[in-house]
């Protein structure tokens, strides 16, 4: 079993850490225990250049830090922004790839250029349907692979509120064929997608989408595959479509700690469970709410909640270790004591998924006391709850002594709203 992450940013791309290069990324994979790593932003050039002079190919498609440095497996990746006027509304969709090589990254970023800029963002911006964009892709690259980036999210989702459409059909037209697999973001989970019937032929697949080092991992995919043999073309065969089956399980956030789970309205902090509540506006001033994640799988679902479709894989919900440190430590999760921990349990325990998943009690405790343990102990049992994220705003939580109330009572469907 290899844990990738397919979908992250390099210094290049908007809003990202500056200390994000090839040799922090490697060692932080390593930290977390990420096998394999997406490259992100392999469209720009200086990424590009970067990435021939620190990797060298060690498959197919597969790279590593040069030298000898303990590195993960390299895969070249990166995420598109089209941006369109499609059925009376303005329309923004992220879309993510992986490539077979470099070389091939090189010729698709030439090939783009025509429709934007590829060098002023690592994620560029390209002013073309979803749709075209897949074409000029296999026309350029037969063996690329595309999902669409954290499908849900209201700006920037193939099914978003805001600027997505009501189906990947739709969104993708013609082209929907290529679409094997979908990104379901850090504000939805796979029950939560399982409702929707369209995605019972596509794999789930779940990555970090991180812009600063330390969120690395926060989602990933279990894959079935020997990372000693395993090429581009094993890892695209293990992420696709229905059967997936090189897919063993996901890793996910709390839905709810996402940014765009309930609806709400960021200025006047305000939010609301749009399973018990259907509002359009803020209750404070007034302004039309953004419409979550939860509000927009309600809409298109004519499942009942609980339902699990056949081709259904396993995931387990986590909380980056960070925040259960700065959550036990009642300190910030940026603050010295809360990095010094993590780093000794990390040391001391191989990677921090070791720390979440499988470590013991005692070994925790014997590294970072008691309460840490306990936490890590909490959340295995989902003794978590959660105050929702809305509009932007990352959800809280608490580590509590009971089970919390399931809240998704409610079955979701078309006719209820
Ligand atoms: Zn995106
Ligand atoms: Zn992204
Ligand atoms: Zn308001």
């Amino acid at each position: 079993m290899v844990l990738a992450d397919l979908h992250i940013h390099s210094r290049f791309a908007m809003a990202c850490s500056d200390s994000i290069n090839m040799r922090s990324l490697a060692q932080t994979a390593i930290k977390k225990g990420i096998g394999i790593l997406g490259t992100g932003d392999i469209l720009h050039r200086q990424w590009i250049k970067e990435a021939e002079e620190e990797l060298e190919e060690v498959r197919k498609g597969m790279y590593r830090l040069k030298g000898g440095a303990p590195s993960p497996l390299f895969i070249p990746s990166a995420e598109v922004s089209t941006v369109f006027y499609d059925g009376g509304k303005a329309r923004k969709i992220h879309n993510c790839i992986l490539l077979p090589d470099i070389e091939s990254a090189k010729s698709l970023s030439s090939t783009l250029s025509k429709y934007g800029e590829m060098d002023s963002d690592g994620r560029p911006t390209v002013n073309m349907s979803a749709a075209e964009f897949v074409e000029v892709l296999f026309q350029t690259e037969p063996n690329a692979f595309v999902f669409p980036a954290h499908i849900w999210t209201p700006y920037f989702g193939a099914l978003g509120s805001i600027s997505g459409y009501d189906s990947i059909k739709e969104a993708y037209k013609d082209q929907s064929k290529r679409i094997h697999a979908i990104e379901t973001g850090l504000s939805s989970d796979p029950p939560m997608n399982w409702l929707i019937k369209e995605m019972d032929s596509m794999a789930l697949v779940s990555n970090s989408d991180m812009h600063s080092l330390m969120n690395k991992g926060r989602e990933a995919n279990n894959l079935n595959i020997d990372k000693e043999k395993a090429e581009y073309r094993d890892i695209v065969s293990s992420i696709k479509g229905r059967k997936a089956e090189g897919l063993a399980s996901t890793i996910e956030f709390y839905p709810e700690e996402g940014k765009y789970h309930y609806d709400g309205h960021r200025d006047c902090n305000f939010s609301v469970d749009p399973l018990t509540e259907h509002i359009q506006n803020c209750r404070v001033c007034g302004k039309p709410l953004v419409r979550g994640v939860l509000h927009r799988v309600a809409d298109l679902s004519e499942r009942t909640i609980g339902y699990m479709p056949e081709s259904a894989k396993p995931y387990i919900h986590l909380i980056p270790l960070i925040e259960l440190i700065s959550h036990s430590m009642h300190k910030g999760k940026y603050t010295k004591a809360v990095g010094e921990t993590y780093d000794l349990l990390v040391k001391g325990l191989s990677t921090e998924f070791n720390v979440l998943i499988d470590a013991s009690f005692d070994q925790i405790s014997e590294i970072a006391g008691e309460e840490i343990a306990e936490a890590v102990k909490m959340m295995r049992e989902g003794k978590v709850s959660i105050t929702p994220g809305y509009a932007g705003v990352f959800g809280k939580i608490e580590i509590a002594d009971a089970p919390p109330e399931p809240h998704k009572h409610k079955q979701l469907g078309l006719d209820e709203f």
